[in-house]
């Protein structure tokens, strides 16, 4: 076979580590243990059980998660979460759940709410193009909202809160899609965080959902079964077909954080590397790479930026193609260029691309000399 060898620098499905891929190759195959196909075991086996038991498991251990907390594996992606969450917490309230508008997912994750009861928007950047979070000085909370609800990381804007947001008193409730297991976050302060796996943590097809139990309290009981959060902490994330596939590979990925990278601060420091790599090149490139969000809130996980014109954009999106960098194009409702690294993406890789840049500019700022 002819291998190209690209590299993934897209926005997700994320790049995954080589290790976890050769296991996933060989479970295609035949898990070893079972002796079967990883696509053909069933849900209701005992080896998947403990599947689901040591993946719980594993992501209590990262996050130092408290037992007061249910680890749940879901389907539906994370937009699944942007109704699930205010048909459970905001039908029939009458104090405004609030939503902070940073970017593109947490504008749908407030429309989905908005169907449920109701909202207020606490900040929106939108009249500024998302280029910035709020200060803690522009958000006044209030005391009686049912949840707060925030997206830690604008993955197309490549904006990262990197504080703590809310008071102690409201439950957060936090969209972690894109940062989720990139680094320690606080967990217990949190009453709900969701991510889908696609990009940090394993293919898509999977949404890993921690609530803590007090949360459901007096949630409705006449939801559609599978909406229903009880059904899914009652019946071991296997209320009905779960996706074996991805759940192992989630499950893989979990092991390579805790046997291979020794943890999250580890992982953490690791990708910061990666990103001030990339923001230093930036900030040093005169103005020919421009970054697209104020430099406190960069994301480390999503660095956007454009560059002098469309043209040379275009050139530069065609070229780093050619050359085997995959999914740089910015996401399609802002243009630009997006270079996302998340776990899976090596340091090397990000110094490949650093590489690919720095030709890119000397060789552009060549052919424009008189
Ligand atoms: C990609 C993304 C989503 C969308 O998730 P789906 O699994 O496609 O529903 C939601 N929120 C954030 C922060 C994302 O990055």
């Amino acid at each position: 076979m002819n291998h190209r060898n690209n590299l993934n620098f897209s926005g997700g499905p994320g790049a995954l580590p080589e290790s976890v891929l050769l296991q996933t190759q060989q479970a295609v195959l035949e898990v070893p243990e079972v002796g079967l196909s990883i696509l053909g075991i069933s849900h209701r086996s005992d080896w998947f059980a403990a599947v689901i038991s040591e993946l719980e498991n594993n992501i209590r251990k990262l996050l130092g998660l408290p037992e007061s907390y249910h680890v749940l594996l879901l389907q539906g992606g994370a937009t699944q979460q942007f109704s699930m969450i205010p048909m459970t917490l905001l039908r029939g309230k009458t104090s405004p759940a609030e939503y902070l508008h940073t970017g593109y997912w947490s504008g749908k994750a407030l429309a989905e709410a908005r169907r449920e009861g109701p909202i207020r928007v606490l900040w929106s950047g939108e009249s500024s193009g998302f280029r910035r979070l709020p200060d803690d000085s522009e958000l006044a909370y209030s005391p009686n909202a049912p949840y707060l609800h925030y997206v830690s990381n604008e993955t197309v804007e490549g904006l990262q809160f990197h504080r703590l947001l809310g008071r102690d008193d409201v439950p957060r409730v936090c969209d972690m899609s894109s940062d989720f297991l990139s680094q320690p976050c606080a967990a217990e302060q949190f009453s709900l965080i969701y991510a889908h796996a696609q990009k940090n943590i394993g293919p898509a097809g999977v949404t890993v959902v921690l609530v803590r139990d007090e949360l459901l309290k007096d949630a409705p009981s006449d939801l559609p079964g599978y909406l229903n959060y009880r059904n899914h902490i009652d019946a071991h994330s296997n209320f009905n077909t779960p996706p074996v596939f991805a759940i192992y590979v989630v499950l893989l990925v979990t092991r390579w954080l805790i046997q291979e990278i020794g943890g999250l601060t580890h992982m953490a420091e690791i990708n910061r590397n990666k990103a001030e790599l990339l923001y230093r090149l930036l900030d040093s490139s005169d103005g020919f790479y421009r970054g697209r969000a104020e430099p406190k809130d960069r994301s480390l996980m999503n660095v956007t930026f454009n560059l002098p014109d469309a043209k040379i954009e275009q050139q530069f999106l065609d070229e780093s193609l050619a050359a085997g960098f995959s999914g740089l194009a910015g996401h399609r409702s802002i243009g630009g260029v997006r270079a996302s690294i998340y776990n899976g993406l090596s340091l090397p890789a990000v110094e490949k691309l650093l590489g690919f840049m720095q030709d890119f500019q000397r060789s552009h700022r060549a052919a424009k000399l008189p």
